[in-house]
């Protein structure tokens, strides 16, 4: 191992410091100021004592090591893994923003209200929906916040049978946990040989007891849900309302948009479509927009515009809830709008590229790898496994052996309709280059599972760490230092 490997508690030497801080000048009255002996630790804290030298190539040794989209290709399939461009970092921390308080009065804060309200206006814009609100704080916080929205309409109308909500089996696995939590019953309608749902499975699961209906268009596999507007036409039928995920938006943004479609109520991740850093646990967005007929149902605090042009924070009785303290995550708001503001009319062309680049991928690799889908793509597409698996080579040695060659391996063993299934995201922020080398790569890896699948098999052969024992980290996690020892 080498020197700068270890842990910096490894590298810790009594006595050796890497600051120096100045007296403390703090007085009260006439005497220095001191902690009081109650409030003072018994025994020094454990801190590891490194040179401020060593703390340096410590922590950017451990930062090499990450991987992130600015360190490489990261074709993570449902995930939306693009660059995020550094303006709307510039943007969201300039002090006028970022030195804002939430207790801060109405008048005070009059600009941060403007953004948070044109922001609404543009993904009303972009899915043709009527309001948003943008106080969720991930995918599925703002999963949870639409079903809490549908099920307030529904209590007041008093329409008190609908307890039940149907969700595809190709779904994201939040759709059906969110629903859980929102305390509604799950019913799973099927998806037909070619992947989209089963409209006459539908139609049997339909009746006075569904609150409504979880969708994702395209869906997990990337395919588009060509039977939507019938779908539609079924559920509002039957009483029932529409739920969009629309945590990756991506391939719609100019192409297409939920509330043309028929849905009601849908969430977005702005850190997945919206170009906000995510992964590593956030922060992250997920504002909400519903039709008109839903608005009143949204929940509390919304951002109004008055006659007189000010801003306003309301409050309303209909509201399904709170479900955030204060706005929700600001910050993030600000680098979705700030990336929505500075590709303007071009934004159009995101989902179009995204689709193109998506396709070209997967025509370039269906030679090597087996295609269970036949049809065009959106964002994202699904194989499962090699084309040739006399060689017993799996999915998961693919995706670590891709970490050799220095790509993050693509989604894997989601979703759950093939057994090795092999979700890839281009994305449209990437280059033909790269797309090049990524199924060039990919070509590669092919070619060793049948020359050497033991070597395959083996990866990943360069990384700090090999194969890790998955099941036994996440059922028995030794998360403590001392643990370790
Ligand atoms: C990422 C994702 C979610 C969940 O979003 P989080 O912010 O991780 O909670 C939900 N649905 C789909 C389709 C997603 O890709």
């Amino acid at each position: 191992m080498k020197y700068y490997d270890k842990l910096i508690f490894e590298i810790s030497r009594p006595g050796r410091v890497g600051y120096s801080l100045p007296k403390s000048e703090l007085t009260i009255g006439n005497s220095q100021f001191t902690i009081p002996a109650n409030l003072l630790r018994e025994t020094p804290a454990e801190l590891p004592e490194v040179s401020e030298l060593d703390v340096v190539r410590h922590y950017t040794n451990v930062s090499n090591k990450n991987f992130g989209v600015e360190t490489g290709f990261y074709p993570l399939g449902s995930c939306t893994m693009k660059y995020n461009p550094k303006i709307n970092e510039e943007i969201a921390h300039h002090p006028s923003f970022c030195g804002l308080h939430p207790l801060q009065n109405e008048e005070s804060v009059q600009g941060a209200l403007a953004i948070y309200y044109h922001t609404a206006r543009a993904l009303s814009e972009l899915t043709g929906l009527a309001d948003f609100t943008l106080t969720p704080f991930a995918g599925a916080h703002g999963e949870l916040t639409g079903l809490m929205v549908m099920r307030q309409y529904h209590l007041l109308r008093g329409d008190t049978k609908r307890t039940r909500v149907i969700v595809p089996d190709s779904a994201h696995g939040t759709n059906p946990a969110s629903a859980a939590v929102c305390g509604l019953e799950i019913v799973e309608v099927k998806s037909t040989a070619n992947g989209t749902v089963d409209t006459n499975d539908l139609k049997g699961l339909l009746d006075d007891t569904i609150a409504g209906i979880m969708m994702t268009n395209p869906n997990t596999l990337g395919i588009y849900e060509t039977q939507v507007v019938e779908i539609a036409r079924l559920v509002h039928e039957a009483g029932g309302l529409l739920y969009y995920d629309g945590a990756n938006l991506n391939p719609m943004l100019g192409a297409s948009r939920p509330g043309d479609m028929g849905f009601d109520i849908m969430h977005i991740n702005l850190h997945k479509t919206f170009s906000t850093p995510h992964g590593g646990g956030g922060p992250g967005s997920g504002p909400v927009g519903v039709a008109a007929h839903l608005v009143d149902c949204l929940p509390n605090p919304r951002v109004v515009k008055e006659e007189n042009g000010k801003f306003k924070i309301q409050h309303s009785e209909s509201a399904c809830g709170r479900v955030a303290a204060f706005m929700g995550n600001f910050g993030v708001v600000m680098k979705a709008y700030t990336y929505i503001l500075s590709l303007g009319k071009d934004i159009k062309h995101v989902g179009p590229i995204a689709t193109l680049n998506a396709n070209y991928v997967k025509e370039s690799l269906r030679d090597a790898y087996y295609l269970p889908v036949d049809t065009v793509c959106k964002h994202e597409f699904v194989f499962d496994g090699l084309a040739d698996k006399s060689t017993g080579v799996t999915t998961l040695d693919i995706a670590k052996r891709l970490l050799d060659y220095g790509y993050h391996a693509p989604t894997i063993y989601f979703p759950l309709l093939f057994h090795q299934s092999i979700m890839i995201e281009p994305t449209e922020t990437e280059s033909k280059e790269t797309l090049d080398d990524f199924i060039d790569i990919m070509h590669r890896v092919a070619e060793e599972a049948l020359s050497d699948p033991d070597m395959v098999k083996s990866a990943p052969h360069t990384t700090p760490v090999r194969r890790l024992d998955e099941t036994t980290a996440a059922k028995n996690p030794l998360i403590k230092y001392r643990d370790l020892n």
